[in-house]
């Protein structure tokens, strides 16, 4: 996965100056590719330098021209745009305001993912630096575009900062598993069971370490039960064994076959700590915390789930897009399809996505499946980090190839398949 960062700078850089900065800032890290490659090319060609240096400098006046740098396995760019960003723009972004206005954008392009604004802002410095000692006299300031979308959402009383406590990710990831989510649901309509009972069967160990995992997140408690050798009546509960030598358990007698409680059964029974409110969060805390480790970060909460909208809904803004991706741990139907289509045009979000933990009916998987732009779906639990990631990691690179595509015609190869083969491998 990789997060592509860009500050930009309202000024018109002449493309004479830039590419003066590119060549002193290779003396600090950072190469120019293409200018490297055009060079070697020229040099192949034996064509004399400055004269093909000036044809291409003179079109970079009028048209967008910049570079690709690495270091490490990051990937910076700069950008001039002479004409602004009227030339090219995201397919779904409405021209904006003064969008002619020339710009030069800085970019980054990162695998790693973790304290890119601090070193894009080295690079624009240094840029700045080389600018000035270049020709350029005036000063750049860097501005981040503005995230206008997701703020306008945020004043819409409906939606809520998603944020979740550590404890609480933690109790929706045990109670979100299958089997945690089946254990859950006996115990919520038996009020307690017998663990034997309930890591019976095929899937005791499956069953046993769900448990486990729903005990430790503290949503269900794990206790001893003294019944009847005879009956099975329930007759005492502790909290520990040593209880059971208690001189108060020994002296008490089982009414059914007279007993000390001492010498009858002793086992371990758990019984549900959960509200209804925590069981309607957890979908929403369980989807929060995914597309966060994904690099979702900005992110609001419709409303969890109820009678009237029964998908928990989360809106998000990822690689230049905004998100509406719905969870539900029932099986989803064509009505709230349908609803769910109709929030997203309200609130105007450009990608809809449907985690449906208990299947699509037919009807509402196929209205999804010729959704455009493609839906993101998962029908399934197994499906659900697969499907996630890999919608996402497509977006990503899509999005930096995006913000490259004024190159592409310099650069003279694809840029979205090279960013592929640079950032697609495993790991
Ligand atoms: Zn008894």
């Amino acid at each position: 996965m990789i997060e592509t960062r860009f500050l930009v700078a309202d000024r018109l850089v002449p493309a004479t100056s830039l590419h003066a900065a590119l060549g002193r800032l290779a003396g600090r890290g950072w190469r120019a590719a293409l200018l490297a490659a055009r060079q070697a090319v020229l040099e192949s060609a034996k064509v004399a330098q400055p004269f093909a240096s000036a044809a291409l400098l003179a079109a970079g006046e009028t048209e967008p021209l910049g570079d690709m740098l690495f270091r490490g396995d990051e990937l910076f760019y700069v950008i001039t745009k002479p004409k602004g960003r009227t030339a090219w723009r995201p397919a779904t972004a409405p021209p904006a305001a003064g969008s002619e206005k020339p710009e030069l954008e800085i970019g980054l392009i990162s695998p790693a993912r973790v304290s890119t604004s601090t070193r894009l802002a080295e690079f624009g410095a240094n840029l700045a630096e080389a600018l000035r000692a270049s020709g350029l006299e005036e000063e750049l300031t860097w501005r981040r575009p503005a995230a206008a979308r997701m703020e306008s959402l945020r004043q819409a009383a409906e939606w809520e900062p998603a944020r979740a406590t550590l404890q609480e990710f933690e109790r929706a990831e045990a109670a979100m598993e299958p089997v945690a989510r089946q254990l859950l649901e006996r115990l919520e309509r038996e009020g307690f069971a017998r663990v034997a009972a309930l890591c019976a069967g095929a899937e005791a160990e499956s069953a046993s370490a769900a448990l486990a995992n729903l005990a430790r997140a503290g949503l269900v408690r794990r206790d001893l039960l003294i019944s009847c050798h005879l009956s099975g009546r329930p007759l005492l509960l502790l909290t520990s064994p040593e209880q059971k030598s208690n001189a108060a358990v020994q002296q008490r007698q089982c009414p059914d076959c007279g007993l000390g409680l001492g010498d009858e059964t002793i086992e371990e029974v758990a019984q549900p700590l959960i509200t209804t409110a925590q069981q309607h969060s957890w979908p929403l805390v369980w989807l929060t915390e995914r597309l966060n480790r994904l690099g979702m970060l900005s992110l609001l909460w419709w409303r969890a789930p109820d009678e009237w909208f029964p998908l928990g809904v989360v809106g998000g803004e990822f690689a230049g897009q905004t998100w509406l991706l719905a969870i539900s741990l029932q099986r989803v139907d064509e009505d709230e399809v349908r609803a769910l289509d109709r929030l997203r045009r309200r609130f105007n979000f450009d990608r809809l996505g449907v985690i449906a933990l208990g299947g699509f009916a037919p009807a509402a998987r196929r209205s999804l499946e010729i959704a455009r732009p493609p839906a993101l779906l998962a029908g399934s639990w197994k499906d659900a980090d697969e499907v996630l990631e890999t919608s996402l990691r497509e977006a990503a690179l899509r999005y930096a190839a995006l913000r490259l595509s004024p190159l592409e015609s310099a650069a003279g190869f694809p840029i979205l398949a090279t960013l592929r083969v640079l950032y697609s491998h495993p790991g």
